[in-house]
């Protein structure tokens, strides 16, 4: 495939373009369309097509039909348009808004891309008009004007032209909910973890390290917040708990960072072809505070989950001196994960 940019974008084309071995270097259009539509055509004249369709770039709601439909449409002819019959009752309107006629619709088809031609054919066609100076709408214009019979096969309504600011709004919508339709199976975990206080002079909390009188004790960094988090990814997923992937009786994960788990449940989220839509997180402890350190642990959660901080909420309360959280002898976490998995999971 030839893209033809202009030169301005070259440096986001670079970082938006897929990089594979299907898709040539792009080349640089012209001040028209049918410039830039001769500027992607002669890119190929080293080594010539037998044929060639030609795509607006303002139609990225074509389908794998349509585009079969029109290659094959080049078994019987040399040029071939999808159109689809005008719809719409036309009127003439005049410079003033005054309506001076209703036209008939009878026979009247509009065209989409793409379009498909022998290469040989339209290249000639469209240095022709190049050279006679003549400027059309689109390719199958061109090889009309020079004379090649154009053939037509039906169109798709799907495939819009993207003109106004509008039209580019209602297409993230389409986009939007097409995600949405697909990502529809949410699904809720729930977690919960507590650790005791030992010796120490920092706890690891959400993936931070915060200075105190004491440490978390347990087998591995004991981040009692990376652990309810953890646990309720495993929820939402109906996938086991932290003990059952990392149990406390393999060496491997004594003294492990924490941030190693949770990692672990994202990947997993992402295996199943899943996305993660919030997670929400309550620590209870008499001290140390947390409030001076939530915004931290939110960035902190949201880097190992790669997901933005907005879709990462820290609560903290202390117990009111109740029970062993309020006596100081620990930490508790709560924590639930929103998550969206795509449909077609028994149900
Ligand atoms: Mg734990």
């Amino acid at each position: 495939m030839q893209v033809v940019i202009g030169a301005q974008d070259a440096a986001q084309y670079e970082i938006l373009a897929p990089h594979n071995d299907k898709l040539r270097q792009p080349v640089t259009g012209g001040a028209t369309r049918q410039g830039s539509v001769m500027a992607g055509l002669e890119a190929y004249s080293a080594c010539p097509p037998d044929r060639i369709l030609i795509h607006d770039g303002v139609r990225p709601f074509v389908c794998a039909d349509l585009i079969t439909r029109v290659i094959e449409g080049l078994d019987r002819a040399d040029a071939v348009v999808p159109t689809l019959p005008v719809t719409s009752t036309l009127k003439a309107v005049d410079a003033s808004g005054a309506v001076t006629a209703t036209v008939s619709r009878d026979g009247l088809h509009g065209a989409e891309t793409p379009q498909g031609f022998r290469y040989d054919a339209i290249l000639a066609a469209h240095a022709k008009a190049a050279a006679d100076g003549l400027t059309f709408t689109d390719d199958a214009a061109v090889a009309e004007w020079a004379g090649m019979p154009v053939r037509s096969v039906p169109g798709e309504p799907d495939n819009i032209k993207l003109t106004t600011a509008a039209d580019i709004a209602a297409a993230d919508r389409r986009l939007l909910a097409e995600e949405t339709l697909h990502l529809g199976d949410v699904r809720v975990g729930y977690g919960y973890d507590v650790h005791a206080f030992g010796p120490g002079d920092r706890i690891m909390l959400g993936g931070i390290a915060i200075p105190h009188t004491q440490a978390l004790s347990g087998h591995s960094d004991a981040d009692v917040a990376l652990h309810a988090l953890t646990d309720a990814l495993f929820g939402a997923l109906a996938d086991g708990d932290i003990g059952l992937h990392f149990p406390p009786t393999d060496p491997q994960w004594k003294g492990a960072s924490s941030d190693r788990f949770l990692a672990d449940a994202v990947r997993r989220v992402a295996a199943r072809g899943g996305l993660i839509a919030h997670l929400d997180l309550t620590l209870i402890a008499e001290m140390p505070k947390i409030a001076p350190h939530r915004d931290a642990i939110r960035r902190q959660i949201a880097e190992i989950c790669g997901v933005d901080v907005g879709r990462i909420a820290v609560k903290a309360t202390t117990n009111e001196g109740l029970g062993f959280v309020g006596r100081g002898e620990g930490i508790a976490a709560h924590a639930t994960a929103t998550i969206r998995l795509p449909f077609g999971e028994k149900r």
